[in-house]
């Protein structure tokens, strides 16, 4: 049995609002992602690059808020966060508050297998990004008109104090299971829009948008971060399957539908229990999301 799920972001555009062109315009985005890390799994691939193929063609995508058409900074800059998890031993890498990696995706990775290290966070991690040879590229590269138009918006609007921040939307994450039962989960972001410079999400903090143990499950979140980050929320999943015997449906349900609204927040997630079990649930209007198995489902959604 193998399995992928992948998510672009919850809080999704309200319904009425989501042209069709639009809407198709995510779909395919999506399609691509989850056909591209099944493919993957298909051959006999690891969950891990799975997962790790699906993202960056997401963070390719700028539809989505990660890597190109990531949301801006309150200075109309792009800072990305990433965070990989690979469930066979726990291993994990992170980067946050990037301004010129491509594909922060892959700097996660490199991160988990090329470093003693597990986050690295703004010069010092695009700096090992160049040693490892990766792309950078200008930060006018992740400026989409769309997001200028969004930041925008946001700053005109009621929404600018530092309190309230806005839904973010399209944050980009999957979580697979390969044939021998590894899991693995990646997640990357853009963060929020009109966000403090050098604000950090929950994405790239591994047990609060990340998360992966073989045996039990893998997780990746989308939402508002500060909150998935006090609610420790992908760990706070994978502990309530492993240790208290909750099913992953009761576990999820229990963080989105209790743990979270009880703080004030909200957001999705996406997981699979060590039987490649998927579930993806959300306490917004919608969230962006696909699931692929070697049992025959393939399907995309939105709300
Ligand atoms: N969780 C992300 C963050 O707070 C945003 C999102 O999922 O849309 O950075």
């Amino acid at each position: 049995m193998h399995a992928i799920a992948i998510h672009g972001g919850a809080g999704a555009v309200p319904r009425a609002s989501l042209a069709a062109e639009r809407e198709a315009r995510y779909r395919a985005g999506l399609e691509r992602a989850l056909d591209a890390g099944y493919a993957l799994l298909e051959a006999g691939g690891s969950a891990l690059d799975a997962v790790c193929a699906a993202v960056r063609l997401l963070e390719d995508d700028a539809s989505f808020n990660a890597g190109h058409g990531a949301a801006l900074t309150r200075d109309g800059a792009a800072e990305l966060d990433a965070a990989i998890m690979d469930g066979r031993q726990m291993r994990a890498g992170a980067v946050a508050s990037l301004r010129h990696v491509k594909n922060p995706i892959e700097l996660a990775r490199h991160v988990m297998e090329k470093s003693r290290h597990v986050l690295l966070v703004g010069a010092g991690a695009e700096e090992f990004a160049l040693e490892q040879g990766l792309t950078l590229v200008p930060n006018q590269y992740f400026r989409t008109a769309e997001r200028l138009e969004q930041l925008d918006a946001e700053q005109r609007g009621t929404r600018v104090s530092d309190l309230v921040p806005p839904a973010a939307q399209g944050t980009v994450g999957a979580v697979a299971r390969d044939a021998a039962g590894n899991l693995a989960a990646a997640t990357s972001t853009g963060g929020m829009t009109n966000k403090r410079p050098g604000r950090v999400g929950d994405s790239p903090i591994i047990g609060a948008g990340t998360y992966a143990k073989n045996g039990v499950c893998a997780v990746s979140a989308t939402g508002h971060g500060e909150y998935f980050i006090r609610a420790v929320a992908a760990h706070h999943v994978c502990a309530a399957v492993e240790h208290r015997g909750l099913t992953l449906e009761a576990a999820v349900a229990e963080l989105l539908h209790q743990v979270l609204p009880a703080l004030g927040g909200d957001g999705g997630l996406i997981a699979l229990d060590h039987a490649g079990r998927i579930v993806m649930d959300f306490s917004t209007e919608g969230m962006f999301r696909g699931a692929r198995d070697s049992n025959g489902r393939r399907d995309i959604a939105i709300y």
